[in-house]
């Protein structure tokens, strides 16, 4: 069967699927989002793809962009990023503050939202304009001018970010942010808010398929061995409390966001992204994993 016809009929057994789980409402901005979206896109390392449903809608990446925050970081500092962040799975939500106490103020991924936000510092120090300087960085990449972020979404976060405060304050009493605060959590705001849809995430993760160039230009954008490792942490962190939950089900590196997106890759092979935004308790999208499922058990195709 080829990968059209098994992508359709993931979406239309899905399209049927009672869907179950709640918009991110702690975001009061991202409740106001239809909850019965619904789109999937696939890309071949060699450029071949499709989608259906929704998969040219933007959406909220949320933490989806904390791959790409940590694909530039990692490029502009180079190992010197493990002296701040770690690279083990949390097995704690995704804004947990628990760990950070006894383990110093060193986050234990990237992918949590305290790992993310010592990313967003690393970022602050090393960049003149952080947010226009990552934003030409994914445009770059993804070929595509048209990817802003969406000060709507920035500005309800922000609002409403205790739990990010409190994860910065308790970093920065262990000196592990290096800018002030206030300027650290714009920044990562702005971030997570900005939109693409399944078809731009799906196309931009094929450098992380890819050893780390983009397939259609060739250009080098990390190195194989970045590409390796920023997979192997998607594989282990890339959702929280439950990235053992996804590695069983799907058997992908991936990543998601509150959005209610997912984008799974397979090195060497593809890249594929879903929207639905109904989250479940542990703020994956459950029709996201659902679908990435049954397209890895119907195509054979999972990196096990
Ligand atoms: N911006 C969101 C937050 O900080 C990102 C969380 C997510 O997508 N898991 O809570």
């Amino acid at each position: 069967m080829d990968f059209k016809t098994i992508l359709q009929e993931v979406y239309n057994d899905l399209s049927q699927t009672e869907d179950k789980g709640q918009l991110a409402s702690y975001i009061p901005e991202l409740a106001n989002i239809n909850p019965d979206k619904f789109g999937i896109h696939f890309f071949s390392i060699d450029g071949i793809h499709y989608g259906m449903g929704d998969h040219q809608e933007k959406f909220s990446c949320q933490s989806i962009i904390k791959v790409l925050s940590l694909c530039l970081a990692f490029k502009t500092v180079g190992v010197r990023i493990w002296e701040r962040v770690g690279v083990e799975p949390s097995g704690t939500p995704f804004n947990s503050l628990v760990q950070l106490e006894y383990e110093k103020g060193i986050p234990r991924n990237p992918f949590i939202n305290a790992g993310a936000i010592v990313i967003c510092d690393i970022l602050i120090s090393h960049l003149d304009k952080p947010k226009e300087e990552f934003l030409d960085f994914i445009r770059h990449i993804a070929d595509n001018s048209e990817i802003n972020c969406d000060s709507k979404i920035a500005i309800s976060e922000k609002a409403h970010g205790y739990r990010n405060a409190a994860l910065i304050n308790m970093m920065k009493s262990f000196d592990n942010i290096e800018n002030p605060i206030e300027e650290v959590l714009d920044f990562y705001y702005d971030i997570c808010s900005i939109e693409m849809s399944c078809e731009e995430l799906a196309k931009t993760f094929l450098l992380f398929a890819n050893n780390g160039c983009i397939p259609s230009s060739n250009e080098r954008i990390i190195t194989t061995s970045q590409s390796k490792r920023i997979n192997a942490i998607m594989q282990c962190c890339g959702f929280y409390d439950e990235a053992g939950e996804f590695s069983f089900k799907v058997g992908l590196p991936g990543k998601s966001g509150v959005g209610g997106g997912i984008v799974a890759i397979h090195p060497g092979k593809y890249s594929v992204a879903v929207w639905s935004p109904r989250l479940n308790k542990k703020g994956n999208s459950y029709k996201g994993i659902l679908a990435l499922e049954m397209l890895t058990t119907k195509s054979e195709l999972s990196i096990f």
